[in-house]
């Protein structure tokens, strides 16, 4: 990465955290989960930036990859616990944050057990640490507190462009023996659940996030309404995830999404829920691997 890289990288991880920190002020309960999205991907544009992937707001057993639908008139039930993941894109370059937040006080100490799990994660990260020994410390310190780490969920390279990049970050101890590498950029994401939760995510029926999948279309004839759906996406996502929402005319193309969907033109992220129903916290940052360390810059 060239100093013009390095800068909008932190850059963008600086607009992310600032997003990040505007969530603890509108996250409350009766809100509108539109409403709160809406409102810190209108943040990201104003500081310049675009959203690198659309703002998830998942609320207790939903551990990932909910962001409102159109029209949504979900509100934030009481007591619940929500998640909130911002993705930030400066010229491609990408920070990838979250933050839990507890209205039931009783869920209050598994939200710590995962900012205190990233933090411990944080500290021994420098070039050439094995992945998995971060995932046994994320394990290690949730366990400690009577939590359970979703073990398939994990965190990520990122590229430019590129959200998940080569390596996997785990939350639990593995046996594959991948190393962290000097300058790359990573995203840490420690994931728990109760003690009497299964302690990994399943898929649900439900999608509200996708993602064109550039290399299946490059070698395909595509239909005339296809290949405009195809120009449109690519031209206001590049290769990064998007929501239905954020396509004013969406009404129009919605045949022939579901279509490229149902063809694997279109990659679809499913809501990922816990498997036993049980509340998931997570807390994310991301971070760039220095020579004796790594610089958080999220
Ligand atoms: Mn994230
Ligand atoms: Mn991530």
């Amino acid at each position: 990465m060239d100093d013009a890289g390095l800068e909008a990288l932190r850059k963008a991880g600086r607009i992310a955290r600032k997003v990040r920190e505007r969530s603890l002020n509108i996250v409350r309960e009766n809100a509108s989960l539109l409403e709160v999205c809406s409102i810190l991907e209108n943040l990201i544009l104003d500081e310049g930036a675009k959203p690198a992937f659309p703002c998830n707001i998942c609320i207790n057993d939903v551990a990932a990859h909910y962001t409102p639908i159109i029209g949504d008139t979900s509100i934030i039930p009481s007591r619940s616990l929500v998640k909130i993941d911002i993705g930030v894109s400066v010229d491609g370059y990408i920070a990838d944050t979250a933050v839990t937040i507890s209205l039931d006080p009783v869920l209050q100490p598994m939200v710590e057990a995962v900012n205190t799990a990233l933090l411990e994660a944080v500290k021994i990260v420098k070039p050439g640490v094995q992945a998995s020994m971060i995932g046994e410390v994320i394990q290690r310190t949730i366990m400690s507190r009577g939590f359970k780490p979703i073990k398939n969920l994990t965190g990520h390279e990122i590229a430019r462009y590129n959200l998940h990049a080569g390596l996997s970050i785990p939350n639990v101890q593995t046996a594959r023996s991948e190393k962290l590498q000097l300058y790359h950029v990573y995203a840490i994401e420690p994931f728990a659940t109760t003690n009497d939760g299964g302690g990994e995510v399943v898929s649900s029926e439900t999608v509200t996030i996708y993602r064109l999948n550039t290399e299946r279309i490059k070698h395909e004839k595509l239909g005339e309404e296809e290949r405009r759906l195809l120009e449109l996406l690519h031209e206001k996502f590049d290769s990064l995830p998007y929501t239905p929402r954020w396509i004013s005319n969406f009404g129009f193309f919605s045949k022939i999404h579901e279509k490229m969907v149902k063809t694997g033109r279109i990659y679809s992220y499913p809501v990922l829920v816990e498997r036993k129903g049980k509340p998931v916290a997570q807390a994310e940052h991301t971070v760039i691997v220095t020579e004796n360390g790594c610089e958080v810059i999220t």
